[in-house]
């Protein structure tokens, strides 16, 4: 008689931990410790999630799912309890008031909001970011480990406070691309919504300048290697979910201020006009418009961007 193993569905939470020096114990420590479920790296006031917060969790999940199957990627299990929803205080004072959402070494934190479509948005930027590939630099630190580095999609950040993340407005620009697909596929299973929702679940939410600098980035890579676009968008996309580093190995072969201008470019609207004047996409240029004046009042908090990831 043949024992049936139990099929065991897992969350997704480090693809890969580089070591820095250690023992081989330490090694076997950290890699178990990981292995499993990754703890929350800082505590926060959080509500009792409500069954519709849940619901839309799942929705959401499934949808990201599907996008995945799309692009050959695998499934993510991510079950509801990596999921934080805070009062919108509590949020601005602990994870910052400019941001909709956050991701933070495989946890998501949103603020509690009345509209649902809301809560839509915004977990379809953070799943993205929460599929995406993880991996952690590890070096001891006395009885403990010391996080040096995590790469997060094609974000690469530094924990010392010195070294500026690499790929932040890049890896960004990659997210919201994804996410916009996922809410799309979420309106797809959605019956009696109205036009207003469907115009926004069909949209773009954030990051439209780094959008913009990344697709004429793609654009003109592809001209180079005499490929569609769509073909160095999909090294791109790949490269979010597997670690392969063929987009930017590319750029940087081919096309080296682009590859520069790239791994420099920041997540604020600023950084992403600085890529361009760089690289002279005029036609950027054009769509953004004209700079914001330094004595600008504060923008409109619709719709926020979120932060990335935690350095
Ligand atoms: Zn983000």
């Amino acid at each position: 008689m043949t024992k049936m193993k139990k099929a065991v569905r897992r969350d997704k939470w480090v693809d890969r931990i580089i070591f820095l020096g250690g023992d081989d114990a330490f090694r076997r420590h950290w890699s178990e410790k990981f292995g499993g479920e990754m703890p929350q790296m800082s505590e926060h006031e959080e509500l009792s999630k409500t069954y519709m917060e849940i619901a839309i969790w799942d929705i959401c999940v499934g949808a990201l799912n599907r996008v995945l199957a799309k692009l050959e990627q695998p499934a993510i299990f991510a079950d509801f309890d990596r999921l934080h929803v805070l009062e919108t205080a509590v949020f601005d004072k602990d994870l910052g008031a400019n941001c909709a959402g956050k991701f933070q070494y495989g946890h998501v934190y949103v603020r509690r909001v009345e509209n649902a479509y809301d809560l839509v948005g915004f977990l379809c930027h953070e799943l993205v970011h929460l599929a995406s590939r993880f991996e952690l630099t590890l070096a001891p630190a006395g009885d403990r480990a010391r996080i040096e580095s995590v790469r997060e999609g094609h974000l690469v950040a530094a924990s010392d406070d010195d070294s500026p993340p690499l790929f932040l407005g890049l890896n960004e620009a990659v997210t919201e691309q994804l996410a916009s697909m996922v809410r799309r596929e979420v309106l797809r299973s959605l019956n009696g919504t109205s036009d207003e929702n469907r115009i926004r679940l069909s949209a773009t939410w954030c990051y439209e300048p780094q959008i913009m600098v990344v697709t004429e980035a793609c654009n003109r890579l592809a001209a180079v290697l005499g490929l569609e676009p769509r073909q160095t968008g999909r090294f791109l996309f790949r490269g979010y979910f597997n670690g392969s580093n063929a987009f930017v190995r590319k750029l940087r072969l081919n096309l080296p201020e682009t590859y520069a201008a790239l791994r420099d470019m920041g997540d604020d609207a600023a950084d992403a006009r600085r890529a361009a004047e760089i690289l002279g996409y005029d036609a950027v240029l054009e769509r953004l418009g004209p700079p914001a004046p330094e004595q600008a009042p504060a923008p409109a908090p619709e719709p926020p961007k979120d932060g990335g990831s935690a350095a």
